[in-house]
């Protein structure tokens, strides 16, 4: 491990100097996580874990009034599963660790950290569905994945990361392209109204679908430094894992047929999304749907007045707490009001109170925003609806903000060479035709780096000519470099 790592971040590099600085010292200086001695593994620290709860809270719900389940299923898969799929062993293989050795003996079959559970889960499912009746079968796991990444980056990409895993079974085609669809929907609004993040849906071309997929879709995000972060995807897979599986079932017309399947996923690289997409110089930013504390109370003033205004803020902690508001006290004296306003707009909490005596003689607080610094005087009285009322503007102000951050910043490009100009010179997100070859998709990486992103349900243009080869374009796809 660098020892910079650990060493205390005393000030936040500018965005603008150099964004992935900024989001290495913001992460430490705000005290989500630690780097761990083990490879691409972070530990997170309680204030990201509680974001991350709130995300699993508020999913949960969704997926629950969906119909879906909570089950657990094992960490370790065997070796001889993964043969079973072609494309998903192709896919994964190279990013397997491996258990080889257990209890002093060498096992008869090694055993893989699970990276993703379709293989298990259709296993289990192949036993667990034998007629129609047992259909659909709709379960989630909550766990933790491991995946050797080459490269690695706090919560956006890490060796062990935690997540959900959605695994459907059905029997029809239909349905399950319903399914796929609901979940992608489910992740949209998530995204957009709990993070306060835009994202694009739309399919994934066939080099970046998930292995294994008949067909993935995605979410995915404009980070403040113009990448794209995929933030959830949804796979139909068809009967591919059925085959492999033999999950069959006996149908009303007495026939065996194979079940069509689904998976989707999440995971805690949220918490990276969140952070870029609407971080700043000062530190983080955080929207008061997930922020672990919503509003910090200060007391200030000279140290005469200090016992009547400290009451004050006591009784206001309380009455804000029973209110169902996040709220957290400081009313240390050994360190400045300035000190405070400065740790806690770094800590990214929504909305600072102070009360001072001269508030205390009006009868008034004053609320601070995060997003915006405005300041507002608010009658003690009016303060139980004012402040719900500022945390829902903050948290549609904060997606208004970033979706125009992405519009700015989005292009359209005829040629290879406009393509190459936005990605390189503007860093943004660039929509071009492509005709649907491998090949211009990979003429564009080749030439700049972005890779597709996804085709969008609804794009704002249709480019008639595929970027590369000038052929008719079937499809306008998203390129942009990404994390
Ligand atoms: P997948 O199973 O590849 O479709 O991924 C499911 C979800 O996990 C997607 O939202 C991915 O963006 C996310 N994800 C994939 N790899 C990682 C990783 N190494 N660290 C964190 N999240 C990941």
């Amino acid at each position: 491990m660098a020892k910079e790592n650990k060493a205390f971040v005393k000030e936040i590099t500018p965005q603008s100097e150099d964004f992935s600085r900024w989001y290495l010292d913001v992460i430490q200086k705000a005290d989500l996580m630690d780097y761990s001695p083990v490879r691409g593994c972070i530990v997170f620290k309680p204030d990201a874990y509680e974001m991350w709860e709130a995300c699993q809270r508020e999913l949960d719900k969704e997926f629950k009034r969906t119909g879906h389940r909570n089950a657990y299923f094992p960490l370790f898969i065997p070796e001889s599963f993964f043969q079973k799929e072609k494309e998903h062993v192709e896919g994964f293989n190279p990013e397997l660790p491996w258990v080889t050795e257990a209890g002093g003996d060498k096992l008869e079959e090694r055993l893989a950290i699970r990276p993703t559970s379709e293989t298990m889960i259709g296993h289990m499912y192949a036993q667990w569905i034998q007629s129609y009746r047992d259909l659909p079968l709709l379960l989630n796991q909550w766990a933790n994945v491991v995946r050797w990444e080459k490269r690695t980056l706090p919560f956006l990409r890490t060796s062990e990361f935690l997540w959900q895993e959605g695994h459907t079974a059905h029997a029809s085609e239909e349905e399950a392209r319903q399914e796929t669809m609901q979940m992608l929907d489910i992740y949209t609004k998530f995204v957009e109204e709990f993070l306060a993040v835009p994202v694009i849906r739309g399919q994934k071309t066939p080099s970046e679908k998930f292995a294994g997929a008949v067909d993935t879709y995605s979410i995915e995000a404009m980070m403040k430094d113009g990448k794209a972060l995929q933030a959830g995807t949804s796979h139909f897979l068809g009967q591919n894992f059925a085959k492999g599986f033999d999950i069959q079932y006996l149908d009303k017309d007495n026939q065996l047929k194979y079940v069509y399947t689904t998976s989707w996923g999440i995971s805690t690289r949220l918490l990276g999304a969140l952070i870029m997409v609407h971080g700043d110089d000062r530190g983080l930013v955080l929207p008061p749907k997930v922020a672990p504390t919503q509003v910090v109370i200060i007391p200030i003033g000279p140290q005469k007045a200090r016992a009547a205004v400290v009451e004050a803020a006591d009784s206001l902690f309380a009455q804000l707490r029973d209110a169902g508001i996040r709220v957290r006290m400081d009313a240390r004296d050994d360190v400045s009001p300035g000190w405070k306003f400065n740790e806690y707009e770094m800590r990214g909490i929504p909305v600072r109170l102070e009360i001072g005596p001269r508030d205390l003689e009006n009868r008034q607080v004053v609320l601070v925003r995060r997003d915006t610094g405005e300041k507002t005087f608010v009658p003690l009285d009016e303060l139980n609806t004012a402040l719900p009322k500022l945390l829902d503007d903050i948290q549609v102000n904060m997606f208004e903000t970033a979706k125009k951050f992405r519009e700015e910043h989005s292009y359209v490009a005829n040629t290879l060479d406009e393509l190459v100009g936005y990605i390189n010179d503007q860093r943004g997100f660039v929509l071009a035709g492509w005709c649907g070859s491998a090949e211009c998709e990979k003429a564009v990486k080749d030439a700049c780096s972005a890779t597709s992103r996804n085709i969008p349900f609804e794009a704002p243009a249709q480019p008639a000519h595929c970027v590369n080869c000038q052929q008719p374009a079937k499809h306008a796809v998203w390129f942009a470099k990404s994390y």
